[in-house]
């Protein structure tokens, strides 16, 4: 099936309600048949409903219609993208591991994996999306993870997903990306050789900027890989917290599994069905929507591009744009997303453009169908000097975009309004 269809149907067709669209099981827990069912199903002789913090209906659905999306093996949804990536580290990697990070990732992911994990005896080491042969000199026994992202938020760089793979399969680690901003419908990551997939479903998924919620997507087949690998001997040993369950020997997808049976029993960050019901209705209408936002902000990146006043502009989509080769190479029909910047000269204009916006509103989130404007410096990378903001990519007159679903052409006229004032 096509991805419009999958978007439209993967994972349900119908109950015995004969119910059209995908109900709202808002429950805590269910009744099992009797004793010996329950038995059953924590024995997992039998698949079946426990719990919500484990599972729900409402989610099983948006995790097979996503798993489907991004043509992969199965799928886990968690309470935020943050989550998401948080179990992707914690379903391989233990006090005395590493992880290797690359430079340019979302700010909460550069805190998690540079403090939070590091508390927990973790150590991230970063390298730089557009030189990912660095990762062959930073890999040894204990690394257990490379982390990157398709498109980068904020810088709006594109990986290069066939270097990195190809270093992490010839060492037997695995690849995770955060295809947040790209989405499975201008990239599949896993087409690419990559084994994970985690994604904010607060972004794109929603599409409408309401519910915060995240997703794991794991590879066919990647049993193969995890298999007598001597790096995950805990896929491979019995589980003391699961009666000696061994993950490899099951019929079943074995990062997800365990995700679920050790990661969300113990660490409990369950989506509400509710959102996933949300996160069903915006997948509904991603195709269409990506295909918009993309065709928006080229569109918006091409005005921008000819503006006396404004000095740079990155957006992959534009011919010019150094990350250009790697869209016509990873991505679908020269779609780049709805996620741009562009430069103006110092941080007092940037902040002018910002409040002479009227449209785009000044708000830190993407992915959103109304359009958003943010000044970087002045907000999510406040923290930082004049000299680290260069290292970090943001100049003080750096501005991001996210281009939403209003008409492109009155898009175009409020920022050209706001560039003069
Ligand atoms: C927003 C975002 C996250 C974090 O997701 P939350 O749902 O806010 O926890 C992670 N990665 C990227 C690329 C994001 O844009």
């Amino acid at each position: 099936m096509n991805e419009q269809t999958l978007a439209i149907h993967a994972g349900y067709d119908g109950n015995e309600f004969g119910t059209m669209a995908v109900p709202i099981y808002q429950t805590t827990a269910y009744q099992f048949r009797d004793a010996q069912h329950a038995a059953n199903l924590f024995e997992l002789k039998e698949l079946g409903n426990i719990y919500t913090r484990l599972m729900n209906p409402t989610t099983d659905v948006f995790e097979k219609r996503f798993a489907a999306l991004e043509g992969g093996a199965a799928a886990i949804a968690t309470a935020s993208g943050m989550s998401a990536i948080f179990y992707a580290i914690a379903n391989v990697a233990e006090a005395g591991d590493n992880v290797l990070v690359a430079k340019q990732v979302y700010g909460g992911t550069t805190t998690l994996t540079g403090h939070t994990i590091r508390r927990f005896g973790i150590e991230a080491r970063y390298f730089d999306v557009h030189k990912p042969e660095e990762l062959e000199g930073m890999i040894d026994e204990r690394t257990k993870l490379i982390l990157f992202e398709s498109i980068t938020n904020p810088s709006i760089d594109v990986a290069d997903f066939s270097t990195i793979t190809e270093i992490a399969r010839r060492h037997g680690v695995l690849t995770c990306t955060d295809n947040t901003v790209a989405t499975p419908v201008i990239c599949r990551p896993l087409d690419h050789g990559v084994d994970l997939v985690v994604h904010s479903a607060s972004k794109y998924t929603t599409g409408q900027g309401l519910a915060i919620g995240g997703i794991l997507v794991e590879r066919e087949n990647l049993v193969e890989a995890l298999k007598g690998n001597e790096r995950y001997y805990h896929f491979n040993e019995p589980d003391p917290s699961y009666h000696g369950l061994v993950y490899t020997d099951l019929p079943l997808p074995p990062f997800i599994l365990r995700a679920r049976l050790a990661l969300l029993r113990d660490l409990g960050a369950a989506p509400s069905p509710f959102n996933s019901w949300l996160y069903i209705q915006g997948l509904e209408t991603l195709p269409l929507r990506m295909r918009q936002h993309s065709a928006s902000a080229l569109a918006i990146a091409q005005f921008l591009e000819s503006h006396p006043k404004v000095k740079k502009v990155n957006y992959p989509g534009l011919k010019s744009d150094p990350n250009h080769p790697l869209v016509q190479k990873y991505f679908k029909e020269g779609m780049a997303s709805g996620l741009l910047s562009f430069e103006v000269e110092g941080r007092e204009r940037a902040q002018r453009i910002a409040d002479a916006t009227k449209i785009f509103k000044i708000v830190v989130n993407i992915g959103d169908s109304k359009s958003i404007i943010t000044h970087p410096a002045s907000t999510t990378h406040q923290q930082l000097s004049p000299e680290e903001l260069e290292a970090a990519g943001v100049p003080e007159g750096l501005i991001r975009l996210s281009i939403g679903l209003e008409d492109p052409e009155d898009l175009i006229e409020d920022l050209r309004q706001a560039l003069d004032a």
